[in-house]
């Protein structure tokens, strides 16, 4: 096991823990090196970066971009050692965070459409910051509800691609959101590569525009990996002179997956990510 975490979420995004404490269970549960990547937004990162270093554990500030690839693919691009106070940055991811509160509303008239009423205030009930309002807040809304019985099964059931409580959003381009990542002076990273379902030509077609936009790496070790997906993404990472990351993607206790602090070993093939990042690098401990 690698004491390295780089992909986890706190209470400014769908994570259930404030970001001081996860931050503090990641050091807990014998992490050395950690970023907080929520989605969309960095206002976590100051209180999790100052929790990591009085637990004695180094930080990297990080962000999870939600991206439309190819005008219809939703994927995930990891931002590590960005400097948060970037104009570019902040203004890009602003603008992405714009449109989920009129989402949330949409999603709330097609559960209704179903009989759940009252999902819109459930869902906000349940979420720090109301600009970041997403599925995950819908989702543990119909478990808490007792509609559905977990939030795995309001996923399968409602809230993806085809079923009845999902509306299709329009997130930032691929190029847009690297760049950003880049200009902020950090390196962007190909979530969970393992859950997009795309066979080797999508795979490759994306791994292209991701290098041309300037990304220059990929989750190989990731809490929503099996196995076959880690030593599959190594080869991949290897293939495509990609840098490998790894994370938990670590949001609530109990919800499934993997808890935070701690990720599975890359394969020794792999060129670690944080090795590229000393300089961006928030020291616990001076040298
Ligand atoms: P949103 O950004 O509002 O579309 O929500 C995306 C989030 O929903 C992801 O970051 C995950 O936390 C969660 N999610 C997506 N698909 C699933 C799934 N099949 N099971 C559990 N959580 C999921
Ligand atoms: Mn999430
Ligand atoms: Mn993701
Ligand atoms: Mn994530």
């Amino acid at each position: 096991m690698a004491t390295v975490d780089l992909h986890f979420h706190s209470t400014a995004s769908d994570g259930a823990l404030p970001a001081a404490e996860v931050a503090r269970r990641a050091g807990e549960r014998g992490a050395t090196l950690i970023a907080l990547t929520d989605h969309d937004c960095l206002a976590g990162l100051k209180e999790a970066r100052e929790a990591a270093l009085a637990a004695g554990v180094d930080f990297l500030n990080g962000v999870e971009v939600s991206v439309t690839w190819n005008s219809r693919h939703t994927i995930h691009i990891v931002g590590l050692g960005i400097d948060p106070d970037h104009p570019g940055l902040v203004e890009g991811l602003a603008g992405i965070r714009a449109g989920r509160v009129n989402r949330a509303r949409e999603m709330s008239d097609a559960l209704a459409k179903l009989g759940i009423e009252g999902a819109f205030d459930g869902a906000m009930a349940l979420c720090d910051n109301p600009e970041m309002i997403g599925r995950t807040h819908f989702a543990r809304f119909l478990v808490g509800s007792g509609h559905v019985k977990d939030v795995k099964t309001v996923f399968r059931k409602f809230l993806t691609p085809g079923k009845p409580g999902y509306v299709p959003h329009v997130w930032a381009n691929l190029a847009d959101a690297v760049g950003w990542i880049v200009a902020a002076g950090g390196i962007a990273v190909i979530a969970h590569p393992g859950r997009y379902d795309f066979g080797r030509t999508l795979t490759e077609r994306l791994i292209l525009d991701f290098k041309d936009a300037g990304g220059q790496g990929i989750e190989v070790s990731s809490g929503s990996h099996s196995l076959d997906d880690r030593l599959k993404y190594a080869l991949i990472a290897k293939q495509y002179e990609l840098l490998a990351s790894a994370g938990s993607d670590f949001h609530a206790p109990g919800e499934g997956g993997r808890d935070v602090g701690y990720t599975d070993d890359l394969p020794p093939i792999c060129r670690p990510v944080w090795n590229e990042l000393h300089e961006r690098i928030i020291r616990a401990r001076q040298p």
